[in-house]
């Protein structure tokens, strides 16, 4: 199979929405009146990003999962993507069934591919998404203030967990096996809340590299600090479990875990009627985890109000 008869099999979409898509040197695009363009690249790297016998389906998927991830985290509704794709070698079955798992998640959010790259090399998956966003209406990290009630969507920790089990660092018994494995190869991006939240959200940023990390980059950005509440952290029942070593892990996974894909966001505490709405109308948990304070930094308390001390971080691909 030649390269073009690859993208014409696998890549190539009907894209009703491009004036332009795959099959050119460049595609074309139309920005509607009064929108912004909206532009995020995420890249996932085999043995970094995901194992190499990582499931294909799940894989296409969770590609563009980690990049519509980016744009609900700016409150921007995604329009179309770019695939940038590196093989070791054509793998029809492993082909046929990453490029469904792509699409199966594009068609739920209306994305359309309109182009890409294709070469020979070590296995890398990269995305550039592109949405728009009313002008001046895109959530930054920078907009918290001092007051703000910190939230977070759905669940954290879960999908680091699920990692630590496929690594053999723990065994997780089979019905948490099940969910945290989810967690971590399904990612559900908040599109909607992201989208929702707009007008209401004064900062945001989506949870790729542990909460404590990316909640630091909105701290920078505003130039404020956080008080955190550990005990307030929306977590599955599986950290209420026993041992101290599986609690010093079940806390590095909530607050340095990686993946979870959940937006971090502050609010006026004057939204948290529309939050709590939001949050039923969504079927999404949305819990206050804490509160912008003026200063530097970050302090996560326990339920008893002593500061915890923490060893990790969050993920950084070179520390
Ligand atoms: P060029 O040589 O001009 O860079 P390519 O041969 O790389 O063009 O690509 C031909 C067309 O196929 C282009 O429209 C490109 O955007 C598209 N394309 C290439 N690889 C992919 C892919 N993996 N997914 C979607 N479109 C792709
Ligand atoms: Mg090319």
């Amino acid at each position: 199979m030649t390269e073009f008869e690859l993208i014409k099999r696998f890549f190539t979409r009907p894209t009703p929405g491009a004036k332009l898509g795959v099959g050119d040197d460049a595609a074309l695009l139309r920005i509607a009146e009064g929108m912004e363009l909206v532009v995020s690249t995420d890249m996932l790297v085999s043995g970094t990003h995901f194992l190499p016998d990582t499931d294909p389906f799940l894989l296409g998927r969770k590609t563009l999962a980690v990049n519509l991830s980016d744009l609900a985290a700016m409150g921007a509704q995604p329009r179309w993507a770019t695939l940038a794709l590196s093989l070791p070698q054509v793998d029809e079955n492993w082909l046929q069934q990453f490029s469904e798992g792509f699409f199966a998640l594009a068609d739920e959010y209306g994305v359309e591919l309109i182009g890409g790259d294709t070469t020979r090399g070590p296995l890398n998956l990269c995305v550039t998404i592109l949405g728009e966003v009313p002008k001046r209406t895109a959530v930054r990290r920078s907009g918290a203030l001092a007051g703000d009630d910190i939230w977070v969507s759905g669940k954290l920790g879960d999908a680091a967990l699920g990692l630590a089990h496929l690594r053999g660092r723990i065994q997780l018994p089979e019905h948490a096996r099940v969910s945290c494995l989810a967690a971590l190869q399904q990612p559900q991006p908040r599109v909607a809340l992201g989208l929702a939240l707009r007008g209401i959200a004064r900062s945001m940023i989506d949870i790729s590299d542990g909460l404590l990390a990316d909640l630091s980059h909105i701290l920078e950005s505003s130039n404020v600090a956080a008080e955190v509440r550990y005990d307030k952290l929306p977590v599955s029942s599986l950290f209420a479990s026993n041992g101290d070593e599986m609690l010093e892990l079940a806390q590095n996974c909530v607050l340095s875990g990686g993946d979870d894909y959940e937006l971090c966001f502050t609010a006026p505490d004057t939204q948290r009627d529309e939050i709590a709405a939001l949050s039923s109308r969504l079927h999404l948990p949305l819990t206050r985890i804490g509160k912008i304070v003026s200063g530097r930094g970050c302090k996560v308390r326990k339920a008893d109000g002593n500061v915890m001390v923490l060893k990790e971080s969050g993920y950084d691909h070179f520390a």
